[in-house]
């Protein structure tokens, strides 16, 4: 008999109608003859009720209590849930997630899954029951209740989908599918009718609400389908899968994150260690860390910029202040009042005039670009926070995301893994969330120019990219510090068989633009380690840094993606670094 998991975000469980509509779809699925999970989210706004209460009380409310708080949420709605199921005249029972046996790591309010116990579970549905899962909450090793982090239930049907080789895991909200972009900021996004993991993984992380983007590692690591649909409809919604859309698309999607802080340390000493000491200190307060700029400064001092959800401003503010002291670095700067704009498409790796597009539409909407961030399948920038959604515009018209593709792959099947039986061990480790690293690379064929001096004004970057794009060339890794004393500096790596062509076309750029002194590099190595979830495993870039500081070696540049993390440094450095990486992540390859 197939098994079918069904997760109720909030909106589609808000008032006693609605939990009565999603039992009868839950008993509906089950007379069709299939097994029925639900996974159940707090009642409408529940969720931001509790928070805000808890505020009135303490504006540092401990993280258990937080906790503890919390989960009553989606307890009411299982609750509710499993009563409106009994009425209709089905066999429901509603479990907590300590009842069901979720166990996680004890990091308060963003808990990562180790294991699960399926035995319950299993059994109940044999016996025809429909069970009811509480979303987002957990309980750690001293039985203490731990949540998952905001917008969590995803995780925990994605989860449970997968420890119970579920045949389809359905994401049941008010939205009927995924979209190119948030419909609610722009109406003229298009739904697709299919996502591939690693751009919705790269989308959820980068803003797009619509699912938690942990949910998303697990359908990738265990092959679960994921339907994301209306609860008000029944029309087909959105299928998460291995393959995209249209593959050549370059960009498939783009998100927004509205509230953002920017942070910058300046006058670090340009010493490997440096990332070390301040990352480690932002991790270990569960804090994520995106946009990395490192820029060599003058005299040996380097500036390094980074964001972080402005919700996590204070927490690292403290880290960073404890680094600012150690290091001896000059001083910090932050900024709460910027939104990042990312685009993403698998189809980006392979394509030039990705970028430069990007750009030119910013500059064209008047868009000042603060910071700018690439990886292989994404480009970030950070924008000043009233121009977010203009940008957000601009960049969704530029790349036509509305218009339906026009070759797309054939409809995704939604077969599950034929194994299992693998399957069935995996759900028995410990250590579901647990870090995966596929591999670490080095590679040596790029070579890095460098624009000192970049005016605070629209337009550079589009020119810039432009001007490389139009003689052919291939641009890999670009980053752009904060624009700070009103000057930026701009990094970006091109094949170092390009590197004469495009030192000589950026030099006479940089003039015109009145930039300073180009300066470029043959000799890098770009050190990368690939997985699944890397930004939000905050450990990832930290593990590198220990490994490369402890090898004596200074990283240079920076990028992250949730699958890879890149860093740059000096192309002499470029084995020892491999080396030293394949050590610190001899234990996790997989
Ligand atoms: P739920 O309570 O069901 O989990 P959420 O509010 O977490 O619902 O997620 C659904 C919301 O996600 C939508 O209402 C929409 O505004 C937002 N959203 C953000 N990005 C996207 C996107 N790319 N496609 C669809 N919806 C999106
Ligand atoms: N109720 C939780 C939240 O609002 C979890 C969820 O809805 O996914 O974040
Ligand atoms: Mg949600």
């Amino acid at each position: 008999m197939s098994l079918v998991v069904q997760k109720f975000g909030g909106t589609s469980v808000a008032d006693s109608q609605k939990i009565l509509a999603a039992a009868r779809k839950a008993i509906r699925t089950q007379q069709a003859g299939n097994q029925v999970l639900m996974v159940v989210s707090a009642m409408g706004k529940n969720t931001d009720v509790l928070v805000d209460l808890a505020a009135e009380i303490t504006d540092r409310p401990p993280a258990r209590e937080m906790d503890m708080l919390l989960s009553t949420g989606e307890q009411v709605s299982v609750a509710l849930m499993a009563m409106a199921i009994q009425s209709l005249g089905a066999k429901a029972i509603s479990l907590t997630g300590g009842q069901i046996g979720i166990r996680t790591d004890s990091t308060h309010t963003k808990a990562r899954i180790k294991s699960i116990s399926t035995e319950r579970m299993r059994s109940l549905l044999d016996e025809g029951y429909i069970v009811i899962a509480a979303g987002f909450q957990g309980i750690d090793e001293d039985l203490n209740i731990t949540t998952l982090g905001r917008g969590g239930s995803d995780t925990t049907a994605v989860a449970l989908a997968a420890v119970l080789d579920a045949d389809t895991c359905e994401i049941y909200t008010d939205v009927d599918g995924v979209y190119t972009t948030d419909p609610r900021l722009l109406p003229a996004a298009r739904k697709m009718r299919q996502v591939s993991y690693d751009e919705m993984l790269e989308l959820s992380s980068l803003g797009a609400g619509v699912m938690h983007s942990r949910a998303i590692e697990f359908g990738k690591k265990f092959a679960v389908p994921i339907h994301v649909r209306s609860s008000f409809t029944d029309i087909p919604g959105t299928m998460i899968v291995a393959d995209p859309e249209a593959p050549d698309l370059s960009v498939s999607g783009a998100a927004l994150v509205k509230d953002e802080a920017l942070v910058t340390l300046s006058g670090v000493p340009d010493t490997p260690g440096t990332s070390l000491t301040l990352f480690s200190k932002i991790a270990s307060r569960a804090v994520a860390v995106d946009m990395i700029v490192q820029n060599v400064g003058a005299a040996g001092l380097a500036d390094i910029s980074f964001t972080v959800p402005r919700d996590d401003l204070r927490a690292t503010r403290e880290a960073v202040e404890e680094a600012r002291v150690e290091l001896g670095a000059a001083r910090c700067i932050e900024r709460d009042d910027v939104s990042k704009v990312s685009v993403v498409g698998l189809g980006m790796a392979r394509q030039t005039g990705v970028a430069d597009r990007m750009f030119r539409a910013l500059a064209e909407a008047g868009v000042n670009i603060l910071m700018i961030a690439t990886s292989e399948i994404k480009i970030s920038v950070l924008v000043n926070r009233d121009q977010g959604a203009d940008a957000l515009r601009a960049v969704h018209r530029a790349f036509v995301l509305e218009r339906e593709p026009a070759q797309k792959v054939a409809s995704a099947t939604s077969a599950k893994l034929a194994q299992s039986d693998a399957l069935e061990i995996v759900a028995h480790l410990q250590g579901m969330e647990d870090l995966t690293i596929t591999e670490v690379a080095l590679d040596e064929s790029q070579a890095r120019v460098t624009i000192a001096g970049v005016p605070d004004r629209p337009g550079i970057a589009a020119r810039v990219f432009e001007g490389i794009a139009a003689g052919g060339q291939f641009v890999d890794m670009i980053v752009q510090s904060i624009g700070h004393e009103e000057q930026a500096s701009m990094s970006f790596t091109v094949p170092r068989g390009d590197l004469d062509k495009a030192m000589a076309l950026v030099t006479g750029l940089a003039k015109e633009l009145g930039c300073g002194a180009v300066s470029g590099s043959p000799r890098i190595a770009k050190l990368s380690v690939s997985g699944v979830g890397l930004r939000s495993h905050t450990d990832v870039a930290i593990r590198m840094f220990r490994a490369l500081a402890g090898a004596g070696i200074n990283v240079e540049m920076i990028n992250t993606s949730e699958v890879r993390v890149n860093v740059v440094v000096d192309g002499k450095q470029g084995p020892p670094g491999l080396k030293a990486l394949q050590a610190a992540f001899a234990d996790v390859l997989g």
